[in-house]
């Protein structure tokens, strides 16, 4: 039997279910095909097309190792696979569920194409802890809040992880492929020369950065990981988006680690944060478009496109929203904690959409994944499922004494900023002039004042939550 594993999200050989079910049954045809939809769709999103470029070298390296060569094709979905299962004369396709909405409408026409042309079709459970549509409440609906989804979890088995198969292939004359540079994920954008600095993507750099984590970084993670200087998190999730490691490895290594502890638990419900977005994406697939809470379609936005601008740039005015945006710029990746500040920031400080937000992290982040991101930005705004109240507005300046207490981070990302006492480092405006001098700093030339000040922006926000709650 010559098999198609069609592969999407997860450009990985270890614990990769069809493929692994592929290579028991037969002969297979590992396929990549980057579709026209997401290519559209991910037109700006520099970042995460040059993670994808370099998971697919890491990919096609890792079969050509075991003899299989991996065929690339761009386009409409369902016609390039029927192309392809012509060309190979394949009796079935296999893969691993993917539940972003356009690919999931798009495998609905796929399978019933298949079906009248008698083609097996196989699909399997790959790129999350659980299997999400089991996952339900006594009432048979989605969970809504965390805590209770997690304690359900807690009940569910994380299925084992797939070894890496033996595989074979028997195509006499392999069909046509492009090579992976033809898929244009590249551009000359400079961004992609720093990242190059930044990070090493692929299936075993991904295992070595988590094995090394697991053993040095894990302990940690309780204590530090809300301090971004700390550099205390895992730094998994750009691997994680393309599939270059599987999560049900990462939750079966902690398992299985000898030391456990505060941190290992805290650890796997962040995991277990990214299977509760896609169960939202999955029961709510406008989440990356439309509040899951109504009231907030009719929400007052009034930011200006100018603020807007200036919060790209990391030029607020307030050191831990612009030093975030500056990493973001600078890496294509922000810690968690400061994603929080400067989304709250956008939208309740501005009053801009978080739509629009949404779509500038979309085309920054190299962890860019629809699921998280929507339910980030869902979150920080108070539209979404479980999410912090509206009137909870973080106040810039506390959260950096908080959370940067000795202003670390804000003097990496924002140099001009370097001399300053760290009384000042969150609120460079409330220095003397004499202080300034000593600082080499001058507010308004290089560095602005504050675009909006905090109390002002704050009753601001509130008295626009107060139409919506009202209606
Ligand atoms: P760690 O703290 O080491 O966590 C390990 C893994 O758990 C992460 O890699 C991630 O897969 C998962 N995880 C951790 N925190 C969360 C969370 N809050 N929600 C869902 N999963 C989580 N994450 C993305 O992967 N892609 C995004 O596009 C994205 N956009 C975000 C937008 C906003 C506005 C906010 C507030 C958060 C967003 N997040 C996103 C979630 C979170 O910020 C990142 O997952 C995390 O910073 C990644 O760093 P890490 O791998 O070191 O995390």
């Amino acid at each position: 039997k010559k098999i198609i594993v069609w592969f999407r999200k997860d450009l990985r050989i270890h614990d990769h279910a069809a493929l692994f079910e592929a290579a028991q049954q037969g002969c297979i045809i590992p396929v990549f095909i980057w579709p026209s939809e997401q290519e559209f769709e991910y037109a700006d999103s520099i970042a995460a097309k040059w993670s994808l470029h370099q998971s697919l070298i890491s990919l096609r390296q890792n079969l050509a190792a075991k003899g299989i060569p991996l065929i690339i094709r761009k386009g409409n979905i369902q016609k390039e696979l029927l192309q392809l299962i012509k060309e190979t004369s394949a009796d079935a396709v296999f893969y691993n569920r993917c539940y972003e909405p356009f690919m999931v409408q798009s495998l609905f026409e796929i399978e019933i194409q298949l079906s009248k042309s008698k083609i097996e079709v196989q699909s399997f459970h790959g790129n999350l802890l659980y299997q999400q549509f089991n996952i339900l409440n006594k009432n048979h609906e989605p969970y809504k809040v965390f805590t209770s989804y997690w304690k359900r979890t807690m009940q569910e088995h994380v299925s084992t992880p797939y070894a890496i198969p033996k595989m074979t292939s028997t195509l006499a004359t392999l069909p046509a492929s492009l090579e992976i540079h033809e898929l244009q994920l590249l551009s000359t954008n400079s961004l992609e020369s720093r990242l190059d600095q930044h990070w090493e993507i692929g299936e075993q750099e991904a295992i070595s950065h988590w094995t090394e984590f697991l053993e040095y970084g894990l302990n940690k993670y309780e204590r530090y990981k809300d301090f971004p200087s700390a550099q205390a998190t895992s730094l998994l999730s750009p691997y994680l988006v393309w599939g270059n490691i599987s999560v049900k490895s990462i939750w079966h290594s902690i398992q299985s680690h000898e030391i456990q502890g505060p941190s290992t638990e805290t650890f796997l419900r962040q995991l277990v944060w990214r299977d509760f977005a896609y169960d939202q994406l999955i029961h709510f697939p406008t989440m990356p478009i439309k509040p899951l809470r109504e009231a907030y379609n009719t929400f007052p936005w009034e930011g200006s496109s100018s603020d807007f601008n200036k919060w790209k740039l990391g030029q607020t005015g307030y050191p831990l929203v612009d030093a975030g945006m500056r990493e973001l710029l600078a890496t294509g990746y922000m810690h968690n904690r400061v994603r929080m500040v400067v989304a709250s920031f956008l939208v309740k400080h501005l009053l801009v959409p978080w739509t629009e937000g949404s779509k500038w992290f979309t085309q920054k982040l190299i962890d860019f994944d629809v699921a998280n991101n929507a339910m980030g930005w869902q979150w920080t705004t108070g539209c979404g499922i479980d999410s912090a109240p509206f009137f909870r507005i973080f106040n810039p300046v506390a959260q950096g004494k908080r959370f940067d207490p000795n202003g670390d981070y804000v003097r990496q990302w924002i140099p001009e900023l370097k001399n300053l006492p760290q009384k000042f480092i969150h609120k460079p405006w409330e220095a003397s002039q004499e202080i300034l001098a000593l600082a080499h700093l001058e507010l308004g030339k290089d560095y602005p004042f504050p675009i909006v000040e905090h109390n002002f922006a704050r009753k601001r926000a509130l008295q626009a939550y107060n139409l919506i709650k009202k209606a």
